[in-house]
């Protein structure tokens, strides 16, 4: 491998592809590393017993239609020259935070919220409306500041009914918060828009229509990419990186590095200490294909935020999972039902084509259509890192089947209508699971409380990109590593 390059990456997830799209795309000799063997971090796939996952996906947040103008989503197509068309995104019904004996429900027009709120919360509607000025007058995405301010105070401004407010932070606080019960405003006003006011959507394929377009696209530029590469350190000179090692032990050099792997990561990285625990909110996810259709269960809406008492409790806990708040994703209700009364938008079968069998972790592989009618069930719930660490081997795989089991229960009894019975494939992942596969100190997917909006962390030419830069999900991920890459490696 050649050893001196203008820029090396660390990981390929959303944001590190981000980048490297932009770098190679202006003709610098750009290296991406990514640990795992294949790409996606966060929002991976993977294949076990030759069924196919997607890791993280609920829903491609930002989604607004082809043209729109000054959006995130049609902003990082142009900046990545990505047309549109190839995501190939279908819409979500319709979306519902349920709360007890109360729901509010959303879709992909902002003024359905509106007339929701309206409905419900007649005396909160001028406040609610001045709330959406605030947030649209809020520069969200500037570079520069970091401190975190309380978007619950920001809301006890504008609304004085407390269930509304809570209701309002539900979504927001599980797509994206790394504070206990709050988030920082900047980041509400993102996920407000990207959720309430932009909405939903789902390429077709899953996640790895997206991994695949950003892959092609990176390699047809001229960037390389090197998987199972992990980097064990940075090479420093002072304040200056000047390279990584390999867990190889190989050593590769480079003019700039972009990491977007986390704050505490990248600083253990570098052979230097953070103060202060590091986050604890963690989540656990399961997965579920049935063979059912949601018309027959009466399972109508796309995704279901949901808690269970008044009050929302989104903190760290000692549980194994914490039952009393998630969200509950069927992906098959995306896109049109189709005239014969099965989904358009039905998620390839658990079921992998020959050249998937061949190359399971390849992007660019297709999986086959079946004709079976499938069902998916998946449910994130908060979850305790240091409860399941304990576990033996054993009693490790016997609770994962338990909270398994409790998890769709849970889900049954929010979702009520006709539960399915035959279960076709199923698996879950633990706060455990997504430390072994990206590296996130306790699974804590969300990352450092603080974040380093210019991607700044103390050297003179080593950047965070990422959840840590402070961008999230996938649109924001992707945003986060081009304007990175903009920002420190292409500017002037
Ligand atoms: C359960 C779950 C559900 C989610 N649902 C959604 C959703 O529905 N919609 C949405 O938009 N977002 C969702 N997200 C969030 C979204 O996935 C993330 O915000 C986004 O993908 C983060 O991208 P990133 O590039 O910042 O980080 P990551 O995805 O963490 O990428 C970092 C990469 O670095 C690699 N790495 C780490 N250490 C090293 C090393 N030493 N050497 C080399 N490589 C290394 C990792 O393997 C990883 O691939 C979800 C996440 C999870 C876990």
């Amino acid at each position: 491998m050649n050893t001196h390059w203008d820029v090396i990456v660390i990981g390929a997830g959303m944001s590190g592809l981000g980048a490297g799209i932009r770098l190679a795309m202006a003709g610098r000799k750009v290296l991406l590393l990514e640990k795992h063997y294949s790409v996606g971090g966060l929002n991976g796939f993977y294949v076990r017993d030759k069924i196919l996952y997607d890791v993280g996906l609920h829903a491609m947040t930002n989604f607004v239609p082809a043209g729109s103008r000054g959006h995130p989503l049609t902003k990082l197509c142009r900046q990545l020259r990505i047309p549109y068309e190839a995501f190939k995104l279908e819409q979500q019904r319709q979306s519902r935070i349920q709360f007890p004996n109360i729901a509010l429900t959303f879709n992909n027009h902002f003024p359905f919220l509106v007339e929701n709120i309206r409905q419900h919360f007649p005396k909160q509607i001028n406040g609610f409306l001045k709330l959406d000025a605030a947030v649209e007058s809020t520069p969200d995405t500037a570079l520069d500041g970091s401190d975190f301010i309380s978007a619950r105070e920001q809301l006890r401004s504008y609304l004085n009914d407390q269930l509304l407010t809570e209701m309002l932070l539900l979504p927001l606080l599980y797509y994206g918060s790394a504070h206990t019960n709050d988030l920082d405003w900047r980041q509400f006003a993102i996920l407000y828009k990207a959720i309430y006011k932009e909405g939903f959507a789902r390429p077709k394929f899953g996640v790895r229509t997206i991994c695949r377009l950003l892959v092609d696209r990176y390699r047809t530029c001229g960037g390389v990419l090197k998987l199972k590469t992990a980097v064990r350190s940075i090479l420093l000179n002072g304040s200056r990186a000047v390279g990584v090692e390999l867990a190889s032990g190989e050593t590769l050099y480079a003019t700039q590095l972009l990491s977007s792997v986390g704050y505490r990561e990248t600083q253990a990285l570098c052979g230097k200490a953070v103060e202060g625990e590091p986050s604890r909110l963690s989540f656990a996810e399961t997965i579920t294909t049935y063979e059912a259709t949601p018309e027959a269960c009466g399972w109508d809406d796309t995704i279901t935020f949901f808690n269970t008492s008044e009050r929302v409790t989104y903190e760290p806990t000692e549980e194994l999972i914490d039952l009393r708040s998630g969200v509950i994703c069927i992906p098959e209700n995306y896109g049109d039902r189709a005239s014969d009364g099965s989904s358009s938008a039905s998620v390839p079968a658990p079921t992998v084509s020959n050249k998937l069998q061949q190359n399971p972790t390849d992007p660019s592989s297709t999986p086959s259509q079946s004709t079976t009618q499938r069902l998916t069930l998946r449910t994130t719930h908060l979850a305790g890192y240091d409860a399941w660490k304990k576990l033996s081997p054993e009693a490790y795989r016997e609770q994962k089947k338990a909270c398994l089991n409790a998890s769709r229960a849970c889900a049954f009894n929010i979702l009520r209508g006709q539960s399915p019975q035959t279960v076709l494939a199923e698996d879950m992942f633990t706060p455990l699971t997504v430390e072994r596969f990206t590296g996130h100190i306790n699974g804590a997917i969300y990352g450092s409380t603080k974040k380093f909006r210019d991607g700044r962390i103390g050297y003179e030419n080593l950047f965070l990109c990422g959840t840590d830069q402070g961008f999230l999900g996938i649109v924001g991920a992707l945003l986060s590593g081009i304007s990175m890459a903009n920002y420190h490696c292409l500017k002037g």
